[in-house]
């Protein structure tokens, strides 16, 4: 069984060891290619194509995406297993969605929960139940972002409507061991007290939810569109202020939930 399993093939981008904001502890993040949604402010636009790509940095082109199999990935995984144990961290999935890649991403989980390494993933929850039913089991924490309650806006700046996302939230926060909510925040799309509020009141009002984090907007993604011959949309806008974050956590407090900021 665990030989079948680490011969599954998957196609990443990218694998970064001592990540420390992407679940509890010191943490090593798997980035899976391929996501169904073209959220504009995306920092990996890269991730977005199935397709491997050339993408131009700094003059330099260079090849986004590689097929590789659970057992090389696992290898790469378990070289921090001591920092796992001293930190309470672990490995988390993401990308990208790793829900688009059910077999390569199942079968990785199973293989680090096998070998004592705490797992985790982040997601944007769109995906089919029967899909999602099949990572419940092998996840120790849940990452998912709720970036609107409004569908038409979600929509016109993630190219998808919210409803699967709404839904399918209730129902991994019925099942699942541990789920935060996850905003980035972005102006002119969903910064205001008011949208935060909604999307707070959203998350409290799902079972077990106890912890919400915005993320502020930053720009940090934007040379990699004109890397890869793609236009960013979003050149008007500035990060939101310290302030108008603080602001912000205290509207996620007012619901009853824990906030936190988010890098
Ligand atoms: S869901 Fe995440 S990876 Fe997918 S397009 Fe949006 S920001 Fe990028």
């Amino acid at each position: 069984m665990s030989d079948r399993l680490l011969s599954v093939q998957g196609r990443i981008f990218d694998i970064q060891r001592f990540s420390t904001h992407d679940g509890p502890g010191i943490r090593t993040l798997v980035f899976l290619k391929g996501c169904p949604l073209r959220c504009r402010w995306c920092c990996n636009p890269e991730s977005q194509s199935y397709e491997i790509q050339q993408m131009t940095q700094g003059g330099k082109t260079r090849t986004v995406g590689r097929d590789v199999t659970v057992g090389e990935v696992l290898a790469e995984v378990l070289r921090d297993r001591p920092y796992y144990s001293r930190s309470g961290g672990g490995v988390t999935l993401s990308g990208g969605e790793s829900l688009g890649q059910p077999d390569f991403a199942t079968a990785l989980l199973a293989m680090c929960l096998k070998n004592g390494v705490n797992t985790a993933i982040e997601t944007t929850g769109f995906a089919e139940l029967d899909v999602i039913d099949r990572f419940l089991p092998l996840l120790d924490h849940v990452l998912m972002d709720i970036k609107h309650m409004d569908s038409r806006k979600h929509e016109q700046f993630t190219t998808r409507p919210n409803e699967r996302i709404l839904h399918n939230a209730r129902h991994i926060a019925e099942h699942a061991d541990h789920l935060i909510i996850r905003v980035p925040v972005i102006p002119t799309f969903n910064d205001t007290e008011a949208e935060i509020g909604d999307i707070a009141a959203f998350a409290a009002s799902l079972p077990n939810v106890r912890e919400l984090h915005l993320l502020p907007y930053h720009r940090m993604g934007r040379d990699k569109y004109t890397g890869l011959g793609r236009p960013y949309t979003l050149e008007e806008i500035t990060p939101p202020s310290a302030e108008q974050m603080q602001r912000l956590l205290r509207v996620v407090e007012s619901k009853g939930l824990t906030a936190h900021l988010g890098g």
